[in-house]
């Protein structure tokens, strides 16, 4: 090569890979949904190898500091989990946070490194081969059919062979890299997507003086603040601040890129969503990279505000900084079936539904205006949009299932993503033992699983108790 003349391609030269294990089911990524997919296809029998490019469990949930499931978690393993984390001091209450439209029953935040703890043991107890620090690199595809992946560790490169994969890699990467087709956000001539955030952490928050000043406040108009002082731990969710916000913007000069900031506690800590970045293109690393130089600007000038201007601040730090940028959309896969927003804002019913999901609306204006953030009654989410188009024995969980813009600004919260990854492992289990494919998967075999596990399929199912909570938030 002439080195005055950079190379703009290179030919990588052919190479045999060796097999480093065989499996029934891989699962790609253990984030929110990974390990849900995972330790339910591994409680109906099967071998599971789950495998997460970083050193824990939980994604956006944990490391990504987000905690916050953003509605009731209705039943099944995301409940049994959720119930473990509350026995082990992880997590607390269920609470109603009031916004400018209603009620939004949100289940309660939990602590991210009991929740990390837990969801580790938990896939070991279930028997999940979890392979850390390994890197998915691309989908082995013969006749039609993914048949394994390549992965990337520090011991080079290896083939894991699979029966069937399921991705929880939030942006649809073994989809895409099969050549699977895909939307990017709203999809058209004018594709937009969420944009992304970095959470960050401030400690030495005086709670009560701040859940006190937020009572009086005309500037926090979305909140949720608990009587007593021991609620405050887990309960006290404050969204708003955007007329001191703006005026600390024009007074300092510092431009920060939200009109407001949610705060949230979780096990005492202060756990704060007010950094923003637009039309990011993830997929290029240097504007991905680009994106959290810009988030780490904006956590100072976020921090500062916080100090300088909001009581029960004035002793905080920076605790910690999200271990990896939150990307909220990127694509959507497109599946057997692609849920619409009509069919999430009027709670249409599937026969093949998986889930009943009583996640909130929360948009976060992909041309950087404010958030919706809105309680609506549940609905119903088919097996069909976890099937790819195209690809044989590929499931897809979590934020990449096929469903439209609005649709997704639903099924992109927690409880949704979860109660994928469950149906997701519990299908791809039931196809192996049915001996037929993901596709051809007899889902009256899955629902009958499902309801076993106290999962409410059916926007109709929901028990009385549940159903209280979904009713308040019809309201809003
Ligand atoms: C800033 C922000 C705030 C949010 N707030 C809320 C909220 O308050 N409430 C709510 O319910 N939802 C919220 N959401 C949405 C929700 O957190 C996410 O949509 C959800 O966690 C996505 O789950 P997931 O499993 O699809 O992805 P993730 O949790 O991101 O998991 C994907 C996992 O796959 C791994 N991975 C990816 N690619 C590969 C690969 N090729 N090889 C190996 N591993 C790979 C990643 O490391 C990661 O662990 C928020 C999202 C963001 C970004």
């Amino acid at each position: 090569m002439n080195p005055n003349t950079p190379r703009t391609t290179f030919t990588e030269p052919a190479r045999e890979i060796p097999v480093l294990m065989s499996t029934d089911i891989v699962v790609v990524g253990g984030g929110t949904t990974g390990p849900f997919a995972a330790i339910s296809a591994a409680r109906q029998g099967k071998h599971v190898v789950m495998i997460e490019r970083f050193g824990s469990l939980g994604g956006n949930l944990t490391l990504g500091l987000n905690t916050k499931p953003s509605g009731a978690l209705l039943g099944g393993l995301p409940l049994e989990i959720w119930n473990l984390a509350r026995s082990a001091g992880g997590a607390g209450d269920d609470y109603m946070a009031l916004t400018k439209t209603g009620g939004v029953k949100i289940a309660s935040p939990c602590d991210p490194e009991i929740m990390k703890i837990l969801l580790t043991r938990l896939c070991v107890d279930a028997g999940v081969q979890i392979l850390f620090e390994t890197f998915v690199s691309a989908p082995i595809i013969e006749g039609g059919a993914i048949t394994g992946v390549i992965v990337e560790s520090k011991a080079g490169r290896h083939v894991i062979n699979a029966k069937v994969v399921i991705d929880c890699s939030a942006d649809g990467d073994m989809a895409a890299k099969a050549n699977a087709p895909f939307v990017m956000g709203s999809g058209g001539s004018e594709e937009t997507m969420q944009p992304v955030s970095m959470y960050f952490t401030m400690s030495h928050v005086d709670l009560q003086r701040l859940a006190d000043w937020s009572r009086t406040s005309d500037d926090i108009p979305a909140r949720a603040i608990p009587d007593t002082a021991e609620g405050l731990g887990y309960g006290l969710w404050l969204t708003g601040f955007n007329q001191s916000l703006r005026k600390f913007q024009e007074e300092t000069g510092i431009k920060l890129q939200r009109d407001n900031i949610t705060l949230k506690t979780a096990n005492g800590l202060m756990y704060v969503n007010g950094t923003r970045v637009q039309d990011v293109d993830i997929f290029s690393p240097a504007e991905f990279s680009a994106a959290i130089v810009e988030c780490y600007r904006q956590i100072e000038g976020v921090a500062k505000f916080l100090r300088e201007r909001v009581p029960g601040f004035e002793h905080a730090g920076i605790g910690q900084i999200s271990g990896a940028l939150g990307v909220r959309e990127t694509r959507h896969v497109l599946g057997e079936y692609t849920l619409t927003g009509d069919d999430t804002l009027q709670g249409h019913s599937f026969a093949d539904s998986i889930a009943a999901d009583a996640s909130a609306l929360d948009i976060h204006d992909p041309k950087g205006g404010d958030v919706d953030f809105r309680g609506l009654p549940p609905y119903e989410i088919p097996y069909r949009c976890m099937v790819p188009l195209k690809i044989e024995q590929l499931l897809i969980a979590g934020r990449a299932i096929s469903a439209d813009h609005t649709a997704h600004a639903r099924s992109r919260n927690m409880p949704a993503c979860m109660a994928t990854g469950q149906a997701a492992g519990i299908a791809a289990a039931v196809a192996i033992d049915e001996g037929v494919t993901v596709r051809k998967v007899p889902v009256a075999k899955v629902q009958a699983i499902l309801r076993s596990l106290d999962m409410p399929l059916h926007a109709s199912e929901i028990r009385d108790d549940k159903a209280r909570s979904a009713q308040e938030t019809i309201q809003a």
